[in-house]
């Protein structure tokens, strides 16, 4: 048996998933789940997901599904709406994806709910519409974190929905949380404040090139002035992560180790 999303071959015949792809997973089902489930999501989430927010926005092959998400989260959320009518979409018209799919896809996603020729929110969004915006404006840094953290979770909730209906996988995504499984699972007790080089290159070494480099340097900031992810690309080659992102990778750990043991439990 292979695992499901990497191929490695497995040694562990019960399972589907190699432990690398199954912390990968549980990160981007466990997100979910806090952001639908939770009243307010707490603080070390959001934010971590605010690090995420540019990893589709540079690839074409990903751009027609986040910026249809984008343009009707900005419906809902910023303007307040209860339903759209699906006429009135435009991004999903200057995509050469047939529209049933990306709509199809972002209903997976939990980004909306289809009735005829409307849609409304579905659960994720619904949740995104009861942050407070609190009237801020549109150059504060507020509402450039508040931005951040939408375009951040939509990053993480199209890559459930991509694996999950299976149409193909987000190899740059996932490249990103196999960085951070890695990085937790060689950690040891305590998180190890220093991303290793050996992280990096084995989540993204199956890339094609131009992506691979693309990721690493959009991390280091070489993008738009901010780095991502980790807080600096030292001349030794050391990349610290940035704090919000340890604190992240402490509190997902915790709740992987909660949900084996419980696994365990239920096993006996
Ligand atoms: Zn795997």
């Amino acid at each position: 048996m292979n695992c499901r999303i990497c191929g490695i071959e497995l040694e562990d015949l019960t399972s589907k998933l190699c432990k690398k792809c199954d912390l990968t997973l549980f990160q981007i089902l466990d997100i979910i789940e806090i952001y639908v489930k939770e009243k307010n999501p707490p603080e070390w989430l959001t934010n971590a997901v605010q690090e995420l927010a540019w990893i589709y926005q540079a690839y074409p092959r990903t751009a027609g599904y986040f910026n249809t998400a984008v343009e009707i989260l900005e419906i809902f959320t910023i303007f307040g709406a209860s339903e759209i009518p699906l006429k009135e979409i435009k991004e999903v018209n200057y995509t050469s994806l047939p529209t049933n799919k990306v709509l199809s896809f972002l209903e997976e996603a939990l980004l909306i709910e289809r009735d005829n020729e409307v849609i409304r929110p579905g659960k994720l969004t619904k949740k995104l519409q009861e942050i407070r915006w609190e009237g801020y404006k549109m150059d504060s840094p507020e509402m450039e974190k508040k931005i951040l953290e939408i375009h951040g979770i939509l990053t993480v909730a199209l890559t459930k929905s991509l694996i999950q209906t299976g149409f193909y996988i987000p190899r740059g995504a996932l490249a990103i949380f196999d960085m951070l499984s890695h990085h937790i699972l060689t950690s040891g007790k305590k998180i190890d404040p220093i991303l290793s080089n050996y992280s990096i290159d084995l989540a993204t070494i199956k890339l094609p090139i131009r992506q691979r480099l693309r990721l690493i340097r959009t991390m280091s900031g070489f993008v738009n002035g901010k780095t991502k992810i980790i807080s600096d690309n030292t001349e030794k080659g050391e990349k610290p992560l940035k704090p919000v992102i340890i604190k992240y990778l402490e509190k997902e750990f915790e709740r992987y180790r909660e949900r084996e043991r419980e696994r365990e439990r239920e096993l006996l």
